[in-house]
C-alpha cells in the first residue's frame, strides 16, 4: 500500500452505509430486532407507559427492586423514581467507587398536555384546552387523529389510568384547521411556525349534546356524562392528573423496502429502548452498568424525574453504602469523576429536502451507525457539553474495535440553530460524557423516522460500551 492509498483508506467520508457493509444475516437480525421496537413504539406513548413496560421487561429478565440490594450473589437491579424515570442497574466485578459506564437517555416526548380546567362549549362542541410540551411545531398537530394517555389521581388517591383512541371503536380526538378556503387572510399571511398560537390548539372532543331543556352546556355535560360512567370522575379531578395527547394508531414501516420505521417518539425511545435491551444482555461487566432513562429533558431535565434531580445520586449512594465500609460523601464524588456516560440521544440526519441547514461534512446519515457528537449547544456552542479529546479517541477505539458502525455528526451549520441533551448535567458531576444516538428524519414530529440498521447497531453500540470502556 502506497502512503497515499494509506490515508486515502481513512478518509472519514469513506464510511458506507451499514445497508452495504452488512449481509443477510446482520441485516436479519436488526429487522427482527425492529419490529420487536416497533411494537414497543405503538404501544407506549408517555413516560409513565415507556417505565412501567421496561420494568415489566427487566424484571422477565431476572432484574430485581434495588430495595433487595444485598440478595446473595444477585447483580441486577432496577429503581424507579415518580414512575417516569427508570435505572437498570448490573453490578461489575468492580465496586462502584471505581466509577460506572452509564448511558442515560430520555424517555419523555414533546407531545400536548390538557390544562388544568380543560373542557368548555364554543358553536355546540365540546373543546378541551391543551398546553404543549416541548419543542413542537404546532402546526404538525393539526387534523391529526390523536389518542389521550395519562392517568387522574382522585381526592381520595384512587388511580385511574386511561387510554383512549387508540382502539377502533374508540372516538379519536383532533384539533380542525381551518379550511384553505378562507385562511388566506387569518394564516396566509403569517410566517409557517406563528400559524397556530398555542390557544389555537383547542381539542374537539364532543358534538352531541343531552337531551334536557334546563341543562345549559348540553354538549359538555354529555363528555362528562360518558367520562364518568367510565372513569369515575368529575370535572375537578383533571386538576389532578397527568393526560397528554399523542398521535393514535401505530408506528409503521416506511418505504417500499421497509428501511425506515415512522413513528412518536423515537426521540428518545429509540436510545432508550436500545440502551435497556443492551444491558439486559450484560453479564459480569468489569465496571457497573447503569442504564438511565430520565424524564422532562425535553423542557431542560428540570424537575425531580429530570436529569438534574438527586434521584441518580442517591442510587449510586445507596449501592456503594452497601459495598464499601464507611462510604461518605468524597467517595461518591471521585466515583462519578472515574465514571464513563454516553448521553444517548438523537441527531439530526440529513434531509434530502432541507440539505441546506446541514454541514455535509459533519452531518450525519440515517443507516450510517451511531453518530458521535462532541458537542451539542447553538451559536458559540452554548448549553454544549463539550467531550474531551481523550474520551472521544476512547470511544472510537472500543467502538471500531468490536466492529460497531459509527459516525460523527453536528446538530446543523453553525448558527443555524442548536440544541442540547442530558450530557452536560452529567458532565456537571465531573463524568467522562459524550453524546451519542442514532440520527433521525423529521425529528420532533408525531411521525419521526428512524433506519432498521441504525436501531440495531446502537444496542451494539451500547452493549460494547458497557461491556469493554474502562
Ligand atoms: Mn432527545
Ligand atoms: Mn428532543
Amino acid at each position: 500500500m502506497t502512503k497515499y492509498e494509506k490515508l486515502e483508506k481513512e478518509l472519514l467520508n469513506e464510511k458506507k452505509s451499514s445497508w452495504i457493509k452488512h449481509d443477510g444475516e446482520v441485516r436479519k437480525k436488526a429487522f427482527r430486532f425492529s419490529e420487536e421496537y416497533r411494537n414497543f413504539l405503538s404501544a407506549v406513548k408517555t413516560e409513565r407507559e415507556n417505565v412501567r413496560e421496561v420494568v415489566k421487561m427487566a424484571e422477565k429478565r431476572g432484574f430485581l427492586p434495588l430495595s433487595q440490594l444485598g440478595k446473595k450473589g444477585h447483580r441486577k437491579f432496577y429503581d424507579v423514581n415518580q414512575e417516569k424515570n427508570l435505572v437498570l442497574i448490573v453490578l461489575g466485578e468492580k465496586s462502584v467507587k471505581d466509577g460506572v459506564n452509564l448511558v442515560a437517555s430520555h424517555v419523555d416526548v414533546p407531545h400536548i398536555d390538557l390544562k388544568m380546567n380543560p373542557l368548555y362549549e364554543d358553536e355546540e362542541y365540546c373543546l378541551v384546552k391543551t398546553h404543549y410540551y416541548g419543542g413542537i411545531k404546532k402546526y404538525h398537530w393539526v387534523n391529526l387523529p390523536l389518542a389521550l394517555h395519562g392517568i387522574i389521581v382522585k381526592k381520595d388517591g384512587t388511580r385511574i389510568n386511561i387510554v383512549w383512541g387508540e382502539k377502533e371503536e374508540e372516538g379519536v380526538l383532533t384539533f380542525p384547521d381551518v379550511l384553505p378556503h378562507l385562511s388566506r387572510k387569518i394564516q396566509g399571511d403569517k410566517k409557517l411556525l406563528s400559524g397556530f398560537s398555542g390557544e389555537d390548539l383547542n381539542m374537539l372532543c364532543g358534538s352531541i349534546p343531552v337531551d334536557d331543556e334546563k341543562v345549559k352546556n348540553k354538549i359538555k355535560i354529555h363528555v362528562l356524562e360518558i367520562l364518568h360512567e367510565k372513569y369515575g370522575i368529575t370535572e375537578a379531578d383533571f386538576i389532578s392528573a397527568e393526560l397528554q395527547l399523542v398521535p393514535a394508531g401505530s408506528a409503521r414501516w416506511v418505504g417500499f423496502d421497509k428501511g425506515l420505521i415512522g413513528a412518536f417518539g423515537h426521540d428518545d425511545r429509540i436510545c432508550g429502548y436500545t440502551s435497556s435491551m443492551a444491558i439486559f444482555d450484560v453479564e459480569d461487566p468489569e465496571y457497573t452498568a447503569v442504564n438511565f432513562l430520565a424524564d422532562k429533558e425535553e423542557i431542560g431535565s428540570e424537575g425531580r424525574s429530570g436529569m438534574q434531580s438527586w434521584f441518580i445520586l442517591r442510587v449510586l449512594s445507596e449501592i456503594m453504602d452497601y459495598q464499601e465500609k464507611g462510604f461518605n460523601d468524597l467517595m461518591l464524588r471521585k466515583a462519578m469523576e472515574r465514571s464513563n456516560v454516553l448521553s444517548s440521544d438523537v441527531g439530526a440526519g440529513i434531509n434530502p429536502n432541507f440539505k441546506s441547514v446541514h454541514d455535509p461534512l459533519n452531518a450525519p446519515r440515517l443507516g450510517y451507525g451511531i453518530v458521535l457528537t462532541k458537542y451539542t449547544g447553538s451559536g458559540g456552542k452554548g448549553g454544549s457539553n463539550d467531550a474531551d479529546a481523550e474520551f472521544m479517541a476512547k470511544v472510537r477505539r472500543i467502538w471500531d474495535d468490536n466492529n460497531v458502525d459509527w459516525q460523527i455528526g453536528t446538530l446543523g451549520k453553525v448558527d443555524e440553530g442548536g440544541g442540547g441533551t442530558v450530557a452536560k448535567f452529567l458532565a456537571e458531576y465531573n463524568m467522562n460524557v459524550v453524546d451519542a444516538g442514532p440520527a433521525l428524519l423529521s425529528m420532533h414530529s408525531p411521525f419521526e423516522l428512524a433506519s432498521v440498521m441504525d436501531i440495531y447497531t446502537c444496542y451494539e453500540a451500547y452493549k460494547t460500551f458497557f461491556e469493554k470502556m474502562n
